[in-house]
């Protein structure tokens, strides 16, 4: 690193824009040629993943490098203590200046809102689409105009108004795509054309957990006038109705990835008319990825690559070599110390992650992550009826256990019952089609996975649950 300058960093983060949805990953469905030119002056990571695939709990992992057992927000309702380290509050004590614009969610109020920025302007809760409401140091007020662009403007704002050379951080922290997903009108044009349906759209769910079977996550049954916009026709079969209710999501969600994709495409062109586009780490990500019809099913959660996978795109030109994939496991707990590194600053003592800086540079590279570690903790919210889970995925398989606290299964009038283990081998079944968790054939990889899981369980401080302990024939408790 000696004799380049420190990096200023821009982090775009998105929220709920899956991988399927970018051109760099092979989009079938839509374009993206501004997020994907980052991964083609940079890296593309085909292997990033949420180790809690929710907003704000990623949102918390990767802002303070620790899991979500150790961050506290481990669910939608457990809002971020806003005074614990993060990487842009050791950013800012070695010199940086350092902003936070945009989906902040991880709480609102005394303790949560955000803290040890230099600047931040947030939109409050889920925030909106149009004239979003945003909070700064200075109160609440309402700013005109369309939240991807609004939240742009005020980012380069912020930074064209820094004087003197010390670098300086800024996050870009859209509310775009998430639902319910409403486009901006120069969009309109966009996704008229029928839009193709992923190869599980008509997943029957056969060998999969009851937990799995539950989830109020279907197109065709749980999306609602408020994501559609407008009432489906009359007369429509189930199949008709997942696959019109299918292009109607699809056609608004992939209008907002457009304005995405041109501010990206902003802040490119700004940092080269600034001449700051070499010395800039520059991030695309999302806080997580999204089912785009995948399982039948739209939203998160779950532990299945679409879900998991974030997309993740870096340039770095003055240290880094471009054009370049990235397959090693990685997560979002990584990030806060990869950004540190990088920039030439000591982590704090509590993170929790592996930086990947050096797989970049190619200078001493540490060993690659075995697997990784998972923890869903929202626990069958009405809404969506996703059970908290936990689970370790390796570059070969995944293993998942849904452990069903005080869940009945239907009409056994149960009040607890056993927890339930899913296993893909994702080599032979890449689409997760297949639970091979009870077949003998798996029973020794199934073996090693779940030693595998509990070491790095223990090893983050996290402890299992204990119906994972309950084994099929041991009694109910009633
Ligand atoms: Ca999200």
């Amino acid at each position: 690193m000696s004799g380049i300058r420190r990096p200023n960093i821009v982090m775009i983060l998105t929220d709920d824009h899956a991988a399927q949805a970018i051109g760099a990953y092979g989009s079938v469905i839509n374009t993206t040629p501004r997020i994907d030119e980052i991964g083609q002056l940079g890296w593309r990571f085909d292997n990033c993943f949420a180790t809690n695939a929710l907003c704000s709990p990623s949102r918390a992992s990767i802002l303070t490098g620790t899991y979500s057992h150790v961050n506290g927000v481990t669910t939608l309702v457990t809002p971020i203590d806003a005074s614990q380290p993060t990487f842009p509050s050791l950013l800012r004590e070695a010199g940086y200046r350092t902003a936070m614009i945009g989906k902040w969610h991880m709480g609102d109020g005394e303790g949560h809102d955000p803290q040890n920025f230099d600047y931040w302007d947030v939109i409050i809760e889920q925030g909106e689409y149009w004239n979003p409401r945003l909070l700064s140091e200075d109160g609440l007020r309402v700013v005109e105009g369309y939240a991807t662009d609004v939240i742009t403007d005020l980012a380069l704002r912020w930074v064209d108004s820094l004087d003197g050379d010390d670098p300086w951080c800024v996050l870009i922290y859209h509310k775009a795509p998430h639902r319910p997903w409403e486009p901006h009108p120069r969009h309109a044009q966009l996704y008229t054309d029928s839009i193709p349906v992923p190869d599980t759209f008509d997943d029957d769910y056969a060998t999969r957990s009851a937990s799995v079977r539950r989830a109020l996550m279907r197109l065709a049954e749980n999306l609602n006038i408020e994501d559609l916009k407008v009432q489906p026709p009359a007369g429509l079969d189930y199949e008709q109705l997942a696959l019109w209710k299918y292009q109607r999501y699809m056609e608004d969600y992939l209008r907002c990835v457009a304005a995405v994709d041109e501010n990206v495409g902003r802040v490119t062109d700004w940092l080269r008319e600034r001449g700051d586009f070499d010395d800039t780490m520059l991030i695309y990500a999302s806080d997580q990825g999204f089912f785009l019809g995948e399982h039948g099913w739209f939203d998160k959660r779950f532990m299945f690559e679409e879900s998991l996978r974030m997309p993740m795109l870096l340039s770095y030109p003055a240290a880094i070599p471009g054009g370049r994939v990235h397959d090693g496991i990685v997560t979002n707990v990584d990030f806060a110390q990869t950004i540190l590194e990088a920039a030439g600053v000591e982590p704090h003592e509590r993170m929790q992650g592996r930086s990947f800086w050096r797989d970049l540079t190619g200078i001493e590279p540490t060993p690659p992550a075995a697997g990784m570690y998972y923890r869903y903790w929202e626990h069958d919210d009405v809404f969506h009826h996703a059970p908290a889970h936990y689970g370790y995925r390796t570059d070969r398989y995944k293993l998942i256990f849904y452990y069903n606290d005080g869940m009945g299964l239907p009409g056994t009038g149960a009040f607890r019952y056993p927890g339930e283990w899913e296993l893909y081998d994702l080599v032979e079944d890449p689409h997760e089609l297949r639970n091979v968790a009870d077949d003998p054939a798996y029973a020794a990889v199934r073996a090693d996975l779940e030693a595998a899981m509990l070491a790095e369980q223990r090893r983050l401080g996290d402890e299992p649950h204990p119906s994972q302990f309950i084994r099929p024939g041991d009694a109910l408790v009633p």
